[in-house]
């Protein structure tokens, strides 16, 4: 009978280290950034780098918050609907000061029309679409590339251009594995990843063994790359502390391509491009309020001016039109 006890005892123990393994195996959250870990992996880069992609225990990408996005649909796994209801689309995905979120998605069928690769060093050696950016940002990254070189500072791109097809090839695979619930919960959906802008890059350098981790806040190339990515048009696009705001975890190695100018006015101001863009409209929106009251009378004119003018048309009064 004792025996038979131990047993039993022995066998509970192992059902809960087995649930609180598989527990702690989902409850994970997933960066943007550990998508692009997979792109790396499913396309065969070099070993030289997986290991340093692993989160080390005790990494504070392990435990920072995070939202999570609303349970998506139940069906169309990876497809054009993402999670949280309704898709916003961008208005113009060309536009350098773009904004892609969990909110503003970008078009399956959009491609940046003038990818580049440029001339800096990567942590991989193949030949692959994740070496380009878009032809202004890719000049910029050389510049910054070149003066932290001048600085003694060692940079390598890990990642940059990621098509909306290569998103949906991991998130099916991430569903596949997990099942889609999961994937739905921890991986980004395709067209709301910025690296399909070809404006964002993932930077990082030679004392974390070029991984995307957010120790490398913390070293020389890290604190090197936030203080100076500004005076060549770049942004930490996801700061840590507003965790709760853009949705996505600290990632001092996501670099976006906003222009110098507002590149530093984010930095200065300790802001996020979502705040900028608000402010931007709001300023618009008020020039175009004042604007309104002088010159509306001569708009109205021309207005009643063309209306005229079309009316003739339509009564087939204005002889050019005519045989
Ligand atoms: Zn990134």
């Amino acid at each position: 009978m004792k025996q038979y006890l131990a047993a039993l005892l022995t066998l509970l123990v192992i059902i809960c280290v087995g649930i609180s393994d598989a527990r702690g195996l989902f409850s994970h959250q997933r960066s943007p950034e550990e998508d692009s870990r997979e792109v790396i992996s499913l396309q065969g880069d070099g070993a030289h780098n997986e290991g340093s992609w692993e989160t080390s225990p005790g990494d504070p990408e392990e435990t920072s918050p995070r939202e999570e996005p609303a349970p998506g649909p139940a069906e169309g796994e990876g497809g054009d609907t993402p999670p949280g209801g309704e898709k916003k689309l961008v208005e113009d995905p060309t536009d350098l000061l773009v904004l892609v979120n969990k909110e503003y998605n970008l078009p399956s069928d959009y491609t940046p029309p003038d990818l580049v690769e440029p001339n800096i060093t990567f942590s991989f050696s193949e030949d692959l679409p994740k070496r380009l950016l878009r032809r202004e940002a890719a000049e910029a990254l050389e510049a910054l590339f070149g003066r932290a070189a001048a600085d003694g500072i060692q940079l390598a791109a890990v990642s940059g251009y990621r098509s909306y097809d290569r998103q949906k090839v991991i998130f099916n695979h991430r569903a596949q594995e997990r099942g889609f619930e999961v994937a739905n919960r921890t991986s980004a959906y395709p067209g709301q990843s910025e690296h399909q802008t070809g404006l964002a890059m993932d930077v990082s350098g030679s004392s974390v063994g070029y991984g995307l981790v957010q120790s490398f806040g913390e070293t020389a190339e890290g604190i090197w790359l936030a203080e100076n990515a500004p005076d060549f048009g770049f942004i930490i696009r996801y700061p840590r502390g507003r965790e709760g705001e853009t949705g996505y975890s600290y990632e001092p190695w996501h670099l976006r391509y906003v222009g110098v100018e507002a590149a530093r006015e984010i930095s200065q101001r300790g802001l996020i491009l979502e705040e900028y863009l608000l402010e931007m409209r709001a300023a618009a929106e008020e020039t175009v309020a004042e604007e309104g009251e002088g010159p509306q009378a001569v708009e109205v004119d021309e207005r009643e001016h063309w209306f005229a003018a079309e009316q003739t048309e339509d009564l087939g009064l204005n002889p050019s039109d005519k045989g």
